[in-house]
């Protein structure tokens, strides 16, 4: 069930032991430090403390508010600051334990402090499980735009221990789905018919089909570790998915990462179906599994022509040219597809109507 990933392993089975060997043994003499948020601390790390007791982690943990915000460039100045008042050294070690907001602030601020110091992820959320903590993207936030300073710099070691998922909110659970449905929807029509239920899954289910997801993220990052070409495949659904979560960035509406995700699928399954062969009864099928599975309504509060400033600004368009993931049937995806700004809107437009039940 584990998975390599080059330099490292993503570790399923008897995660937290693991954990404490491959500690124990690589990091004999080093300080460990643990970055959180105040949920993770709270409903995490006492849930795994014998195990933290056992690789004598020193009790220095950075805590953060939890949520978006704190993956900012202030958050990681004041990181920065902790680390060398601390008098942190290349030779310590930082255990993230927490989403991926913690994964990606605290791979970030480790990667650039003194030009790296070793980390591991311990994925608490469904979202970082399947997705962020592997891979080794890491940044911030910067001036409404999301991930705008960032870095690729794998962890050391990726432990994922599914028990976490039981006091993770539902709403968080699910928007997790979001990625594993894309992972299966790019790469692997078996999962897809497996994940294609109606409305939310439950923890047992889901983590019985973490490591094949994982396995998918990996062979994509492996084979492409610095996103120049088949990585950029994982894009599938964040084209919009991004444009919706740049728009509701500083609004009261909260709109989590995988519910954005979710809708930019239902866009770019719009538009598989107008310009990459995808079938009418796919893109039914598609757009009404999403639909059950999250609650989409925020797609309402939007005007379509409002997506077209963060779509022109988004980090994958080749010049002024917008670059889509299209799918020409379930698992099966092409990369680096022109797609114009009209039709791109109209998919918005299909969203809401299978949305408002049109
Ligand atoms: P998150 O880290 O904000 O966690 C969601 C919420 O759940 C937070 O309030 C957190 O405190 C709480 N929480 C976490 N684990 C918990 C647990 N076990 N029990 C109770 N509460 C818990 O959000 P997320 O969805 O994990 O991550 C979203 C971030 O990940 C976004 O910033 C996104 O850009 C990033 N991301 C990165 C990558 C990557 O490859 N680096 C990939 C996908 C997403």
């Amino acid at each position: 069930m584990n998975i390599d990933a080059g330099s490292y392993q993503v570790v399923f089975e008897n995660a937290m032991q693991e954990l404490v060997r491959f500690v124990n043994q690589n990091y004999p003499n080093s300080k460990r430090y643990i970055i959180a948020d105040s949920n993770t601390m709270e409903f995490c790390l006492p849930v795994i403390d014998k195990y933290l007791a056992e690789i004598k982690v020193e009790q220095q943990v950075f805590s953060m508010e939890p949520g978006e915000d704190s993956k900012s460039i202030d958050l990681a100045h004041q990181l920065w600051e902790n680390f060398t008042d601390l008098e942190i050294t290349r030779g310590d070690l930082i255990l993230n334990i927490g989403g991926g907001v913690v994964s990606d602030l605290g791979g970030f601020v480790a990667a650039t402090y003194k030009r790296g110091v070793d980390v591991i992820n311990i994925p608490t959320t469904l979202l970082a499980m399947a997705d962020a903590s592997v891979g080794g993207k890491v940044g911030v936030n910067f001036h409404q735009l999301k991930n705008q300073l960032g870095y690729f710099s794998n962890p050391k070691g990726v432990f994922i221990h599914p028990e976490f998922l039981n006091t993770l909110p539902d709403r968080e659970f699910v928007s997790g789905y979001a990625e594993m449905l894309k992972h299966a929807l790019i790469a692997d029509a078996n999962s897809w018919d497996k994940m294609k239920i109606q409305g939310a899954p439950s923890v047992e289910f889901v983590t019985g089909l973490l490591p094949q997801s994982v396995a998918i993220k990996n062979s994509f990052v492996t084979q492409d570790p610095l996103d120049k070409g088949i990585r950029k495949t994982l894009n599938f659904g964040h084209t919009i998915g991004h444009a919706i979560e740049t728009l509701f960035m500083d609004s009261d509406t909260e709109v989590l990462h995988g519910e954005a995700v979710a809708a930019g699928m239902i866009c770019a399954a719009y538009i598989s179906n107008k310009q990459a062969g995808l079938s009418d009864s796919s893109l039914k099928e598609i757009s009404n599994v999403l639909n059950t599975v999250f609650d989409l309504e925020f797609v309402s509060w939007l005007m379509a022509e409002n997506l077209a400033l963060p779509l022109k600004h988004d980090k994958k368009n080749a010049g002024s040219t917008l670059q889509f993931v299209l799918i020409s049937e379930p698992g099966k995806a092409v990369y680096d597809q022109e797609v114009s700004m009209e039709l791109a809107l109209e998919s918005f437009e299909y969203v809401q109507d299978v949305v408002g039940g049109e």
